[in-house]
């Protein structure tokens, strides 16, 4: 199947009877920001104030209609608790103990990956991946990036309430090339959030992404802490059409400064990344938070290069498409084709709610509950010696089926 589809030329991909035509703005992700009027001006002094209030979860009261009747149009799962807060990163759901291992719940914070998750990346890839920008430190990493010509091999995981408070330092990542995703807008545990408060999260970084980038709607989002369960991920695929991506080594730069991390341990922890296994690929957590995640970086990509790591965006690793309705940063936004509806029109999907149950990756166990009781952010780098098999490599093969018809609708 795969290498049958790989074999077609484009011309012939592009000609497959199956595929829907184009669609555009009315498409069902992009009519969801739609702007009635002018699209913000970051250099206006009222920009702000044409999106929610800084580092506070947006009010389900003030959201877009359109994303509170998609939300109530998909099926979300049959079990979805709320959990409960228990610590800074840890969550707790009540009636079970440890229900956060349980398959239908699915939590990542007790160490469980669903079959739709991205945590690892293919052999010898490092996927290089900023959390929380921008900010003040970004156009350091910036710098960077470009002088080692690497600036396109990157995905800025962005926090909403950045962006807002930094739109020019977020445009200088995209206009270098960089691949712009969702991080959420204040960073909180998400699956702790009612559905709705969820859809603002998501919906409002998408809203500013998608105005700050000519319409560009994000196609990747991680979860802060790596809180997400089920419930979450329907929502962020079935409303908005994202792609959850977490990780498989926490180089726990974000420690840097509290209980004895400094910047040469977290060197040193990734110099270990650096030098150990080459398969799977790493898929790290790393942030551009302050100097001090940025200087670790700096510090460590010669190393890198000398052990051969492809440096790599999400999308690029895995054979997707960078944006729903773009290929990538260059050339037109045109339709708002995400993978899921190419899989819709070419009859191997279900469900938005289960978007890949009928994915070949889908005979894969469903879950990777090997985490016995853990529920906090330290305990959370996932075990992928066990269980999940739908590990990037394997994703991959559904991913580049998908991608000629894709590429060759957008082009
Ligand atoms: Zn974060």
């Amino acid at each position: 199947m795969l290498l049958s589809l790989l074999a077609l030329p484009l011309a012939a991909a592009a000609a497959t009877p199956t595929l829907p035509a184009f669609q555009h703005r009315d498409s069902p992700f992009a009519a969801l920001f739609k702007r009635d009027g002018a699209v913000p001006d970051p250099n206006a002094p009222d920009f702000a104030s044409h999106y929610p209030a800084n580092w506070k979860t947006p009010d389900p009261s003030g959201l877009p209609k359109a994303w509170l009747d998609k939300l109530h149009s998909i099926q979300l799962p049959a079990n979805n608790p709320v959990a409960n807060k228990t610590s800074s990163s840890g969550t707790a759901y009540d009636g079970i103990n440890n229900q956060g291992n349980n398959p239908d719940v699915c939590s990542f914070t007790f160490g469980c990956i669903a079959p739709t998750d991205y945590f690892e990346a293919p052999n010898s890839t490092w996927l290089l991946n900023f959390d929380d920008g921008p900010t003040e430190a970004s156009p350091r990493l910036y710098d960077f990036l470009r002088s080692e010509q690497i600036e396109k091999n990157a995905t800025h995981f962005m926090i909403g309430s950045n962006i807002q408070s930094y739109p020019k330092t977020m445009q200088e990542a995209f206009a270098q090339g960089g691949h712009i995703a969702v991080h959420t807008w204040a960073h909180p545990m998400m699956t702790t959030l009612s559905n709705e408060q969820v859809v603002g999260e998501l919906g409002w970084t998408m809203q500013i992404i998608s105005d700050l980038t000519g319409g560009r709607i994000p196609a990747f989002w991680r979860p802060p802490y790596g809180d997400v369960d089920n419930r979450v991920r329907a929502i962020a695929k079935g409303v908005f059409g994202m792609e959850t991506v977490v990780w498989n080594k926490d180089t726990n730069d974000w420690k840097i400064g509290t209980g004895g991390t400094t910047v040469d341990s977290v060197k040193d922890v990734m110099r270990g990344f650096i030098t150990g296994p080459k398969g799977p690929g790493i898929v790290p957590l790393e942030h551009e938070l302050n100097n001090d995640t940025v200087q670790v970086f700096l510090d460590s990509y010669q190393l890198m290069k000398d052990n051969g790591w492809a440096v790599s965006t999400a999308p690029d690793a895995y054979g997707l498409l960078w944006y729903q309705n773009a290929k990538g940063n260059d050339g037109p936004v045109v339709a708002a084709m995400s993978v899921g509806e190419v899989q819709t029109a070419m009859g191997t999907n279900a469900s938005w709610a289960n978007p890949t149950s009928a994915a070949p990756s889908s005979a894969a166990p469903s879950v990777n509950a090997t985490s016995a009781g853990g529920s906090s952010a330290s305990e959370k780098t996932p075990n992928t010696q066990q269980g999940n098999k739908n590990s990037s490599a394997a994703r991959l093969g559904v991913s580049a089926a998908l991608i000629l018809p894709a590429l060759a609708l957008v082009l």
